[in-house]
Parts: C-alpha cells; sequence; structure tokens
C-alpha cells in the first residue's frame, strides 16, 4: 500500500481532528493546512507528525495537539493586521501557524535551547513575521507591547498581570488556567476598557506548565507569589468542560463505514471477547458501526465467532445460511416472534450476506465464522429442534424424549403460566424432565463424531435452552432480578460453550444491548443484585474482555409503544440535559470513539467515572415517562472499555417488520 505524503496526510488531519471536532474558521484552517508540522519535530518523529496527540521536543517539552492549536487560534479571531505575542514558542509550530493569520508575531521560550532552534527553523522556513526571543513570558514582553492576541501555550496558575497590562483594548488573550500542573481550564479573556475584562471559559486542556514569576516555581508543585491582578467578569459560555474534554480525547469519525478503525483494533488486540452494545434496539448506525466493527475483527483479527441477543434455533439458521446450508427465505422465516425488527432487517442482511461471501473464501471449516444465538426464549423450537436431531440419529431416544418434553405441551405457547402455577406450587412442572433430556444429550455418543459434532451441539445447545427457559419462567414469579441473573448468566454459559466448541484460540464477538454488554458493577444494577454479561466477561476474562458501548442523542427509533404491539418509527427525544449523553453533544463531535480503558486524558476518565444517568431504550420506547423508563445511573468509564458516539440517529431499516405471533417474547425486560 502506498503511504500517504505530508501534505496528504496533513490534509486529512485538518478534515478528521480538526474540522470534524468543530473549528470552522477558514483562516485558521488554511494555515493548518499549509504549515509543515513534520519539519517542527525531531527526525524520530516525523512518521507521528500528523497523529492526533502532542508530540515530545527536547527539554522535556511538547508541540501541541493539532486540534488544540486550532482551538487556541479560532477563539483568538487573529485579524490580518494582528500582533501577536505566542508566550512557550516550543517548537515554533503555533507561531509559525499564526503568522500566516496575522500580521506580525513575537514568541518567547523560557528554554534558551528550544528558542535557538526555533528561530534558526522559522528563518529557514521563511516565517520572517516571526521573532523569538528568550526570556520569562509571564511578565510578557513589553517592548513589543501592546498586543491584539495574545496566546500562551502553557498552563498557569492564575492569569499573568503583566499580558492583561499588554493587551490591546479589545485585544484578545488566549491561557490555560489550571490550580494543577497539568489540569486547566483554557480561558479567553477579552479587553473591554482600561480597567475592565471579559472572560469565558472554553473548556478543558491538559498543557505544560507555565513557569516563572507569574506561575509555576521551577519544580512546577509550588505556586509564586502573585499580588492581585485586575477584576475579571467571568461570563458563561462555551462548550460543557467535560464535552470540551471528550471533544480533545476522542477519534472523530465521519461516518461508520469510512471510519478507520485501526486504533480501535490496536486497542481491542489480543481480546478474546469483544462485546459491542447499543443503547437502542432499533437504531441503523449501531447495526452498522457493529457490522463494520465486526468484519474488520473477522478479516484483520481472525474472530470466528458472532453470538447475538437472538433466540439459539433462530440464530442457527443464519449459521447455516452463512455457511451455505439454508436458503435466504429460511432467513426471512426465523425471529417472527415480537420484537421481529431487531434481527428482520436491512443492516443484518447486509452483514449475513457479507460473512457468506467471507465463509465461501474462507477455506477451512475452522476459519469459517459462525452464528450463535445467546437468548433463551425458544422453548417450542428448541423442544422441536431436539426431536428432530434424534429423529435422524437415534429414533428409540426421540420416542422417550417426545414423552418427556410432553410435558411442556399444553404450555409452549404460554410458558409464563406455566411458570407462575409451578412456582406457586400448583403444578408439578416438568424441569425433571428438561434437566434429564439435557443429560442425555450430554452424554450422547455418534455413530459418526465428525459429520455429526456440529448438528450434537446444536441439540445440546437446545436442550440447554428447553432447561434454562424451564426455570426463567419459574423465576420470573420470583421477581425481575432473579429472571434477569438467569438470562444473563445462560447467555454467557451458552458462550463459553461456543468458544469450548470452536477450540482453545477461537474468538468471540458479541452483540446484545448495552445494558447486557456494560459491566453491570458500574451502574445500578449491582445494587439490585443484578448481574449481566459483562461484568461475567470481566470476571472470567479480565482485560481479554472488550466492552463497547454505543449511545445516540436524538433522532428516530424503530420501537414498540407497548408489549407485541406494532413497530414503528418514532422520533428519539434530544437525551436529558443530566446525562452521559448530552456531555457527548456538548463535545461539539458529532461522531466518535472514546477510548475509555486506554484514555488519552486520565483526568476525563475520572470525571466519567463519576456516575451519571444514562439512557436505555429497549424494543419499546415510552417517551412520556422517558426519565422514569429509560435513564438508569452508571459511571461509563468504569461500565466500557470503548464508547462510540452518533449524535443523530435515524431508524433501523426493518423489513416486514411486524409482529407475527404473540410469544412471551423477552418480557418483562424488553431488552
Ligand atoms: N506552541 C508550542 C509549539 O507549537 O511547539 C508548544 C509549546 S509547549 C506546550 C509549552 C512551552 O512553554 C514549552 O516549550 C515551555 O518551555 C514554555 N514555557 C513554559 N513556561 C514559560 C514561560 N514562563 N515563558 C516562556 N515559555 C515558557
Amino acid at each position: 500500500m502506498k503511504t500517504a505524503t505530508f501534505h496528504e496526510q496533513r490534509e486529512e488531519m485538518v478534515q478528521t481532528q480538526i474540522v470534524a471536532r468543530g473549528v470552522v474558521d477558514p483562516l485558521v484552517l488554511a494555515s493548518m493546512r499549509e504549515v509543515p508540522r513534520e519539519e517542527f519535530v525531531g527526525a524520530r518523529y516525523h512518521e507521528f507528525a500528523y497523529e492526533d496527540s502532542p508530540l515530545p521536543i527536547e527539554e522535556g517539552q511538547t508541540i501541541s495537539q493539532p486540534y488544540i492549536v486550532a482551538l487556541m487560534l479560532e477563539a483568538a479571531r487573529i485579524g490580518p493586521a494582528d500582533r501577536v505575542l505566542e508566550v512557550g514558542a516550543g517548537s515554533g509550530y503555533a507561531s509559525a501557524v499564526m503568522s500566516r493569520m496575522a500580521g506580525s508575531v513575537h514568541a518567547i521560550e523560557r528554554h534558551r535551547t528550544l528558542a535557538d532552534t526555533a528561530r534558526a527553523r522559522l528563518t529557514r522556513l521563511g516565517y520572517d513575521n516571526v521573532t523569538v526571543v528568550t526570556g520569562d513570558g509571564t511578565k510578557g514582553l513589553s517592548q513589543s507591547a501592546p498586543y491584539d492576541t495574545i496566546v500562551v501555550s502553557a498552563g498557569g496558575t492564575e492569569v499573568p498581570e503583566p499580558l492583561l497590562e499588554q493587551l490591546r483594548i479589545g485585544g484578545r488573550l488566549i491561557i490555560p488556567v489550571g490550580h494543577e500542573p497539568r489540569t486547566q481550564e483554557l480561558l479567553r479573556i477579552v479587553r473591554t476598557g482600561v480597567h475592565s475584562y471579559d472572560r469565558d471559559a472554553l473548556g478543558h486542556v491538559r498543557f505544560v506548565p507555565l513557569i516563572g514569576t507569574e506561575g509555576w516555581a521551577k519544580d512546577a508543585h509550588a505556586v509564586s507569589p502573585r499580588r492581585p491582578g485586575p477584576t475579571v467578569e467571568v461570563k458563561p459560555g462555551g462548550r460543557d468542560r467535560l464535552g470540551h474534554a471528550i471533544a480533545a480525547a476522542c477519534e472523530p469519525i465521519l461516518d461508520q463505514e469510512t471510519a478507520s478503525l485501526d486504533a480501535l483494533l490496536a486497542r481491542i488486540d489480543g481480546a478474546r471477547i469483544v462485546m459491542i452494545g447499543e443503547s437502542t434496539h432499533g437504531t441503523s448506525e449501531f447495526y452498522r458501526m457493529r457490522n463494520r466493527i465486526t468484519r474488520e475483527l473477522v478479516m484483520k483479527q481472525g474472530f470466528t465467532i458472532v453470538a447475538i441477543e437472538g433466540d439459539w434455533p433462530d440464530v442457527a439458521v443464519l449459521d447455516r445460511h452463512v455457511h451455505g446450508k439454508a436458503s435466504a427465505q429460511e432467513c426471512r422465516d426465523a425471529f417472527a416472534r415480537f420484537p421481529a425488527w431487531m434481527w428482520r432487517n436491512r443492516e443484518t442482511a447486509e452483514f449475513i450476506d457479507w460473512l457468506a461471501a467471507h465463509n465461501l473464501r474462507a477455506g477451512s471449516a475452522d476459519a469459517r465464522v459462525g452464528m450463535y444465538g445467546l437468548d433463551l426464549y425458544s422453548l417450542g423450537k428448541s423442544i422441536a429442534a431436539v426431536l428432530a436431531f434424534l429423529d435422524r440419529e437415534d429414533p428409540r431416544a426421540a420416542e422417550a424424549a417426545r414423552v418427556r418434553y410432553g410435558c411442556f405441551s399444553p404450555w409452549e405457547t404460554d410458558p409464563a403460566t406455566y411458570g407462575r402455577a409451578t412456582a406457586s406450587g400448583r403444578l408439578e412442572g416438568c424441569e425433571n424432565e428438561a434437566v434429564t433430556m439435557l443429560r442425555q444429550l450430554l452424554e450422547m455418543r455418534l455413530t459418526d463424531p465428525v459429520r455429526s459434532r456440529d448438528p450434537l451441539f446444536d441439540a445440546q445447545r437446545n436442550a440447554a435452552v428447553v432447561r434454562e427457559a424451564e426455570r426463567y419462567y419459574r423465576a420470573m414469579y420470583y421477581g425481575a432480578r432473579e429472571s434477569w441473573n438467569l438470562r444473563d448468566r445462560h447467555m454467557f454459559a451458552t458462550l463459553q460453550s461456543v468458544l469450548e466448541h470452536r477450540g482453545p484460540k477461537a474468538r468471540a464477538v458479541v452483540w446484545a444491548h448495552n445494558s447486557h454488554v456494560g459491566d453491570a458493577t458500574a451502574t445500578e444494577m449491582a445494587a439490585r443484585g443484578e448481574t449481566n454479561l459483562g461484568k461475567l466477561a470481566r470476571h472470567a476474562f479480565g482485560a481479554a474482555a472488550y466492552l463497547i458501548g454505543m449511545g445516540t442523542d436524538r433522532g428516530t427509533v424503530a420501537a414498540a409503544s407497548g408489549w407485541d404491539e406494532p413497530m414503528r418509527v418514532r422520533a428519539l427525544r434530544n437525551s436529558h440535559p443530566e446525562s452521559f449523553e448530552a456531555l457527548c453533544r456538548s463535545s461539539g463531535v458529532p461522531r466518535f470513539l472514546l477510548p475509555l480503558r486506554a484514555s488519552r486524558d486520565p483526568a476525563l476518565r475520572e470525571a466519567l467515572a463519576e456516575p451519571r444517568i444514562e439512557r436505555a431504550v429497549g424494543v419499546i420506547y415510552r417517551p412520556d415517562t422517558e426519565i422514569l423508563s429509560h435513564y438508569f445511573q452508571a459511571s461509563v468509564a468504569r461500565q466500557f472499555d470503548e464508547w462510540v458516539w452518533f449524535e443523530e440517529t435515524k431508524a433501523v431499516d426493518a423489513q416486514e417488520g411486524a409482529t407475527e405471533d404473540a410469544d412471551p417474547g423477552t418480557y418483562p425486560f424488553a431488552l
């Protein structure tokens, strides 16, 4: 593959790191397109020159993240005749960019070696309207004052008074200020009169410390003493502090098809299980992003298991189809129960088509990708599947099985009533029958073990579903916690059995709702004594389980208004102002990946570990009671390893989509 030229990389940097994060000033964008960042870092960092991050320069300092430079320069509103002062010239890069926008730039740097290098570099590259001097910039540079713009590229403890004094009336000072050496608020201060200033906060940033008379002492622990300064009026404004930190720490994407997922794949590398969650069961972008990530994991990291929140026998039809053993029509007939649209939709169909083509090319059976259903709402279908298997393999055992499973016959279409009657002691129940059948299938030895290995496994899993469904419907009688836990434990046990079946090297992608995937210990589920797939996976696999959550602010969503009611495309309201989703919205970045486990900003990670409300829409959406029905408390940074955000989304493209029968489905959770 041809490597991109610096020019191409610069263009991509502007598009994906700067424009995608909401910087629009054409002069800033043009100047960032022009200045060769690779010239401002040492030769060993050339290949990283257009990375979305700060890079080391001499004297233990850094050249700032390109986006932060763009953000500061946009906030500075630099005009073509402006006289600019930069405090903290470092490599000279930001001064070079400003020199394209302003009349002249004076830059001051406390490290002589850095100042000398920057000066020589700027001269060599022809930036002849920049003057670099060595000195303590917290005192400003009085000989060239006043300035229309002052940009401080290091984090101070307070706003240095000399800088305020050296600002022309109408001039703008951009400076990061904070009481910890590496965490600051980015401020814009506008001089409105001889003694008056306005200021607004632009968000949370991380700069190296501003060291000097009016900044940090040399060891960056003690604050240098300062005199009281002029009163500065604080105006609210700009993005939310955390929203801004999200903007700086995230990886913006344009859409799910073109997004570069290389960084995500590097973070996932080595994981045995990747769980991809969604905050609704009816959002197209979630399906497509999940498809995309899964395709990459299959192609680039050899994942061979796709396990989904669907019923085992229905997903088995998809699995046969992607192995060329079932027709497209058979696939369309699967997933008949409410909520049919969850899997009967164009997005899923596209993935299935891709997977079928992939498997055709894959060669060995081990390399082919299988699809597996984790859920347990298929009592009737699973009984039928076990009987069909025994009819083929052992007709005498099939006869006995018919008698045993006959116990369920009156209840197959109404297992909830079965559960109630059994749990209350009015009915003896079929537990023994279900347990015996599972045991028999697990002990079954076949005459042709190679040919029958997969069909036997399928029958065993169906027998396990029958047994767990029997327990599930009884547990429902005791309450939501018992049945929820039973269901998630069943899903996890199924996943483990699939991993075992596919061999010690097999790796799995799991698709389920965020409330199954995000670690329950980090949400209010923990207080209710509930577990889930994410928690069980972390417990069993530690760091080899990678949990991804996906969320949205608004748009449309496919959902029903009540149980067994038809699917409708409904408006999804803006997320609640107190929610985690509102924070994502305030980042101003419309679509992004946000690494949480490997966050580039530990302070942000800490802030996102605070509990906040998060939205969960299952297959039912009740906008009228949204806050009660759809929000729960969660510490998102502990719940997930990565968060994927689509600010505005649309409903999944459901094929006929409508309800076809009245099985009890996922009642009572709707997730
Ligand atoms: N804008 C620079 C660039 O594009 O390379 C990056 C600057 S770096 C983040 C911050 C710089 O501020 C460091 O080089 C540091 O030595 C300098 N610095 C810190 N305190 C200073 C002070 N009081 N006066 C001048 N420079 C200072």
